[in-house]
């Protein structure tokens, strides 16, 4: 945050402090006085600069600090399995094109979509409201940066003001941000947020973008940051095409603004320490990459993408039921959600250098920024026990992400009816901690054959130790378990 003008403490120490502000804005939007202004800070942030001068200290952007003053949040009531029937947008979304239908039904009754969509330039990514399907297209995929806000939370409140329906789509901080803003409950609003690991740079993505276009990519005509035409939904892809027609392929492990987030470098301060994680929720509905869909809905995968689905509300109820017709859906159980997608429950590990990083970001060439932070992250994909070892040994980061690989490994092991083994995980690398099931993880120097695999798990809560105890016996499956449940 900046201040210019006069310091009035009174105002400014009562909205979130820097390391926790999201850059949400709802105290950007409400303030009429232009006291409060949108800006991107030194590492790439968006924050609020403050001028004194103009502020007549009424107050109102304190409350409606979601940091502050917390809004209401949503429980869990059911969560589906699902994926957009119509293969076109499946194939253009992230995971399973649900957003898009989402928005589709809205603009038939006659509503808008507030959305993020790429600026001109690609330069940035910004909300933006859409009134009909083109506009609709220009969301979809995660842009993994973080969005302007802007002044939508303003249009948003003068649609819903005119009885207009609206969907607003973003991460749960935003959520968190436009109810605080609202200060109501609006019957035509419906809210959808989306799980999250956290906000990116924007100077990191422009640092990146640069460092392109110095190897000759010149000339964007677009960028996806979820490609699904090379390697589908399981194989995070980064495709950046050129007017002359060439689209350049960037596989995540070995892209380096993938890394920067893997890592957590890019990384907002507020996402090591996110207040919207745990199964109480922002949203109407959240969404979340169905990952390890090849192992959880064998019958109907094909890797071209499926989402889980959280039903927060009855409202989110009410959307679900619309759009059903328009997907492939079943439903599922938050343990399969939370051994995937660990960033609904936990936030991302902030690294030891992360102030360096950004130190280093202006002096240093992005070749050297690559070479000291962002190095690849050995292949997701393991075919053999073996690799699993190799990954285990050669990681930097050690057994969580080798954790991944004998999930994996085991059901490929499973499917070929060699072992079977009922528990799915994965893991980049940091402490993440689920509630219930913390990465499966074998020690590498113990093992030298596949009969000497150890599996460690621990667990919180004994029956899940229990369960998991009794599976792992009956296939003799050496294991070790760790459950600080109390009986
Ligand atoms: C920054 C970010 C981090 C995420 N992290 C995870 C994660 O750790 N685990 C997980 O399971 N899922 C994560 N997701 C969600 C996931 O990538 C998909 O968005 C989700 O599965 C919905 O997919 P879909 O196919 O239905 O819709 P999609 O086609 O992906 O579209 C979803 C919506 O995302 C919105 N959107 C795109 N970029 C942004 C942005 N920068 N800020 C706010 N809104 C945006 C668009 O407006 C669109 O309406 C993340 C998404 C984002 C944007
Ligand atoms: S106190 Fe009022 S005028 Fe001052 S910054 Fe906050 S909203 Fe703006
Ligand atoms: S309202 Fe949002 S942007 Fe403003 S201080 Fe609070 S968290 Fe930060
Ligand atoms: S991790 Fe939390 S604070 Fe960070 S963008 Fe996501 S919801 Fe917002």
């Amino acid at each position: 945050m900046y201040l210019s003008g006069i310091e009035d403490m009174n105002v400014i120490d009562n909205l979130a402090s820097e390391l926790q502000c999201t850059g949400c804005m709802a105290c950007v939007n409400r303030c009429d006085y232009g006291a409060l202004t949108e800006i991107v800070n030194h590492d790439g942030f968006i924050t609020w600069e403050y001028n004194a001068d103009r502020c007549v200290e009424c107050e109102k952007c304190i409350g409606v600090c979601p940091i502050t003053h917390p809004v209401k949040p949503h429980k869990i009531q059911k969560i589906y399995a699902a994926f957009n029937k119509e293969e076109a947008i499946q194939m253009k979304s992230s995971s399973g094109g649900i957003a898009y239908a989402l928005g589709e039904a809205i603009l038939k009754d006659g509503g808008m979509v507030a959305g993020v969509a790429w600026e001109k330039g690609f330069r940035g990514v910004s909300y933006q409201l859409a009134y009909n399907q083109e506009q609709l297209s220009g969301f979809c995929q995660s842009k993994y940066l973080q969005s302007y806000i802007k002044d939508i939370y303003q249009k948003v409140e003068r649609q819903l003001e005119k009885r207009c329906p609206i969907l607003f789509v973003g991460l749960p901080c935003q959520i968190a941000g436009l109810r605080a803003y609202l200060g109501k409950e609006y019957k035509l609003l419906y809210t959808v947020e989306l799980v999250c690991r956290g906000n990116l740079s924007i100077k990191g993505f422009q640092k990146y973008i640069s460092f392109r276009k110095a190897q000759g990519i010149n000339e964007i005509s677009a960028v996806s940051m979820r490609s699904k035409l090379r390697g589908g939904h399981a194989q995070i892809t980064l495709e950046i095409d050129t007017k002359d027609g060439v689209q350049h392929i960037f596989y995540a492990e070995e892209d380096p603004y993938f890394v920067s987030m893997w890592r957590g470098y890019a990384l907002n301060n507020s996402c090591y320490d996110c207040r919207f994680k745990g199964e109480s929720r922002m949203g109407d509905l959240s969404l979340a990459d169905a990952w390890g869909s090849e192992f959880l809905y064998t019958d109907v995968f094909d890797d071209k993408g499926i989402s889980h689905v959280l039903v927060n509300s009855n409202k989110g109820n009410a959307l679900m039921e619309k759009i059903a017709h328009r997907l492939w859906i079943r439903k599922t159980d938050i343990n399969n959600v939370v051994c995937v997608s660990k960033s609904l429950l936990t936030s991302a590990k902030r690294p030891e250098h992360r102030k360096q990083f950004y130190h280093d970001l202006d002096q240093i060439s992005y070749e050297e920024i690559i070479d000291k932070y962002l190095k690849p992250i050995p292949k997701r994909r393991l075919a053999t026990v073996e690799d699993a070892f190799y990954y285990q040994k050669e990681s930097e980061q050690g057994k969580l992400l080798c954790a991944y690989g004998i999930g994996e490994t085991y059901f490929r092991l499973q499917k070929e009816k060699i072992l079977k083994f009922d528990y799915y995980t994965s893991s980049f690398g940091e402490d993440q901690r689920a509630n219930q099931i913390e990465p499966v993880y074998l020690p590498y120097k113990e093992v030298k054959h596949r009969e000497d695999i150890f599996v460690y798990i621990t667990v919180h809560d004994y029956h899940s130790a229990k369960s998991i105890h009794e599976q792992l016996y009956k296939d003799r499956i050496p294991h070790k378990l760790f459950c600080d449940a109390t009986l």
